[in-house]
């Protein structure tokens, strides 16, 4: 069976959630091989096996926290080398899609990006993407070189598959290109306790009808009763509201999780770019007209000051 490479996205040998769910898409194409870079890259061997990595390859060096993504497109490349995959599969972050489009560029290949499934054909891996602001869904295959892969996080479930997972160092050379940007400073980001937006699996969302930055006490209670990720619509973060980091759209992230609630946002097509592949959406809008209820699953009419808090008092009472 062909073998498909996974770039692990990990920290410190903890392996992210996007990066198992690589792994389940994976097994649909071939057997898995990840490729974990970095400090701590041995750790993950346990988890990735559990989850079907036939092979781990690893390799540590101070390059990865010295510079950017030169030096693990340089590692990925060495992978590719020596395994000649039938696809690459690198979770879709910021980080991980200049990976893979250096790498594509490199090895000659072409590129999908920000996949939202994967299934096997007769002529290589076949992805699904959702595209023009989710206006339409369409099926794609590389037709040169090795497919080299994104995939959005949420995109497939995180399925156990105990495998092999036998552990192997992979010869590295860096090339020229590796000091080019070096990293001066990292300032870690004031951690909420809540999960980070683009992988959380539910996402709960306000907009200008929050109508003030204190309001998104309400947005952030129903949050966190659910263990879920706060976003926010352009507007409310323009005026201050919340933070750039949380907003949802054309502009800001992407997210496609299980359960997606809007709060007092009208359904923009910018914003719908970074949430209509959610797989359930609902929305509360005093609005009966507001565009977001073309696209949801559960529509509320009603004001988000009444349902909100009872949304979240019911819950805390299951
Ligand atoms: P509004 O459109 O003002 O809607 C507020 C909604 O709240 C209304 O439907 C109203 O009925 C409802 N409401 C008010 N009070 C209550 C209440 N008490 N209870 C319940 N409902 C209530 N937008 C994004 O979100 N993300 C992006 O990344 C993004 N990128 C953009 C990029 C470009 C190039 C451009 C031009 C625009 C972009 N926008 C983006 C902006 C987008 O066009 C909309 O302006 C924005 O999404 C509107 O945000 P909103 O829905 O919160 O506000």
């Amino acid at each position: 069976m062909a073998e498909v490479l996974i770039y692990v996205d990990h920290v410190d040998g903890a392996v992210r959630k996007p990066t198992l769910e690589l792994l389940t898409l994976a097994r649909r194409i071939g057997e898995p091989v990840a490729v974990a870079l970095g400090n701590g890259a041995a750790y993950t061997a346990d988890t990735l096996a559990e989850y079907g990595a036939v092979k781990v390859l690893t390799h540590d060096a101070s390059e990865y926290a010295e510079y950017l993504v030169v030096p693990r497109v340089d590692a990925l490349q060495a992978a590719h080398e020596a395994v000649s995959p039938a696809a690459v599969l690198v979770p879709s972050s910021a980080e991980g899609k200049e990976i893979a489009a250096r790498l594509a560029l490199r090895i000659g290949s072409g590129i999908i990006t920000d996949a939202v499934d994967l299934e096997a054909g007769d002529e290589g891996p076949v992805a699904t993407q959702s595209v023009f602001a989710a206006s339409f869904t369409t099926k794609s295959r590389v037709s040169k070189g090795i497919p080299v892969i994104t995939i959005k996080p949420n995109s497939a479930a995180v399925e156990a598959a105990p495998a092999a997972g036998v552990v192997e160092a992979l010869s590295v050379t860096f090339s020229d290109q590796v000091t080019g940007t070096k990293i001066t400073g990292r300032t870690p980001r004031e951690s909420t306790g809540r999960p980070e937006l683009t992988e959380a699996a539910i996402v709960v969302s306000g907009g200008r009808g929050v109508n003030g930055a204190e309001n998104f006490s309400i947005i952030e209670a129903l949050a966190d009763q659910l263990g879920a990720a706060v976003g926010a619509s352009r507007a409310a973060v323009d005026v201050g509201w919340y933070p750039h980091t949380n907003q949802v759209g054309q502009t800001g992230k992407s997210v496609s999780p299980q359960l997606y609630i809007a709060n007092g946002i009208s359904g923009a097509i910018q914003h719908r770019a970074g949430m209509q592949t959610s797989k359930t959406i609902v929305a509360v809008n005093k609005d009966a007209e507001a565009p977001i209820f073309e696209l949801v699953d559960y529509g509320v009419v009603g004001d988000l000051f009444d349902v909100v808090p009872q949304l979240t008092e019911e819950i805390k009472a299951r």
